[in-house]
């Protein structure tokens, strides 16, 4: 059998167990427990806030967030084109509608296409920012931070204030990023706009198996999450006791069983990042003379948590389409993924508006995401990129 490298996998220590065995014995398996409180704290401390608040997944974490930004139903959330479903499908839970923006080439979303979707497809009166296209107030913005490189955020934030529009970041992928330079110097993805969430799904940097955190600097908004994603019980004794709910909330908290890894993999956070980076760098070396194939970068002036890699393949150049090398790459046993397919060309979204995009139609024909595991060793990546050079 040969040698099998996989996409993204967990990188858990055999450690855990012992947290996990603690939940067992204790009988704190569910959402109580001192995991959950535990992690938390260390997420906030991490990225340099108060609080945080833990959720099933970064899917429910986003759904909560972006209820709370007060998106209601026949409003309008502007979302990328280019990211996974789970940044978008939230807008439908509330009852809302998309409408969809272009990324640049940090793969974020474009600010300037959305500075100029606000300025000349909507009009202002000072508070509410209306579409007149669909007649429906625009509501809010959400950005993700695309594979851990960060979005122009001051720009992004710049727009948000002037039109009026909430912001919530999905940092799902960019746990550890943080700007180096600028406004936002020594800010964390996710603690930057309105609200943030991260995931710690079992391909993203951390995991919990599954489950997400929501972070803000607004207190109000994470008490609010809290109470949210305990189906909105009263904290009170007696609100307790008497299952006094005030609100249709969600069944949303982590289990003590997934902070229970995931106060273990905090503390290897830092360790990943920087097995990225050097794993970022080894398929830069390896790849910097083949014609027709260039490793994305990320922003310089960001410490990047260099969560995924990917290839822009030149078809002509490199004389091989992208499907056709991913194709030659799985069948040599390495892992690899074309890039998302545009949200808006999915069924579910196939009538929802679309604002100019363009450079995401030319990057999601052209992008492969090969292997980039904290577990995969500087050979390994030499071992991918040969095959990849040597047809
Ligand atoms: C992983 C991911 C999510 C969702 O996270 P889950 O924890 O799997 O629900 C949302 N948005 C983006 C961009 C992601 O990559």
């Amino acid at each position: 059998m040969e040698k099998q490298i996989p996409l993204s996998v967990p990188n858990l220590d055999i450690e855990i167990v012992d947290n996990l065995r603690e939940c067992i014995e204790t009988g704190w398996v569910s959402t109580g427990g001192r995991f959950i409180a535990e992690f938390e704290q260390k997420v906030a401390k991490y990225v340099g806030i108060d609080d945080a608040v833990s959720a099933q997944s970064g899917t429910a974490g986003l759904h909560v967030a972006l209820r709370i930004l007060g998106v209601k139903s026949g409003d309008e959330v502007i979302v990328p084109a280019l990211t996974f479903i789970a940044a978008v499908n939230p807008v439908k839970y509330l009852g809302a509608e998309p409408v969809f923006m272009d990324c640049d080439d940090s793969l974020c979303m474009d600010a300037d296409k959305l500075e100029r979707f606000c300025q000349e497809e909507c009009s202002f009166d000072g508070t509410k920012l209306i579409n007149k296209k669909t007649g429906r107030a625009v509501k809010a913005v959400v950005v993700v931070h695309i594979f851990g490189n960060l979005a122009n955020m001051e720009k992004i934030m710049d727009v948000a204030h002037q039109f009026g529009l909430k912001v919530l970041e999905d940092a799902t992928e960019a746990l550890g990023s943080y700007f180096k330079e600028g406004r936002y110097k020594g800010k964390f993805s996710g603690t930057i706009a309105d609200m943030g969430v991260y995931s710690f799904n079992a391909n993203k940097i951390i995991t919990t198996g599954g489950g997400g955190m929501i972070v803000s600097q607004n207190q109000q908004y994470l008490d609010q999450a809290r109470y949210l994603t305990i189906t909105a019980k009263g904290t009170s004794p007696e609100e307790a006791l008497f299952f006094i709910h005030g609100e249709v909330g969600y069944n949303y908290r982590m289990l003590n069983l997934q902070a229970a890894l995931g106060v273990s993999q905090m503390d290897k956070l830092e360790q990943f990042i920087e097995t990225k980076v050097m794993n970022h760098n080894k398929y830069k070396e390896e790849l910097k003379n083949a014609e027709g194939i260039q490793l994305l970068p990320f922003k310089q002036d960001i410490r990047s948590n260099h969560w995924f890699y990917s290839l822009y393949i030149d078809n002509e150049r490199f004389g091989e389409g992208r499907d056709e090398l991913m194709y030659r790459l799985l069948e040599n046993g390495i892992q690899c993924r074309p890039v998302w397919k545009l949200i808006c060309t999915l069924d579910p979204y196939i009538g929802s508006q679309s604002y100019e995009i363009e450079k995401a139609v030319d990057y999601a024909d052209h992008i492969l995401n090969v292997p980039c595991s904290t577990s995969l060793s500087v050979e390994d990546v030499k071992y991918v990129c040969d095959r990849i050079k040597n047809r």
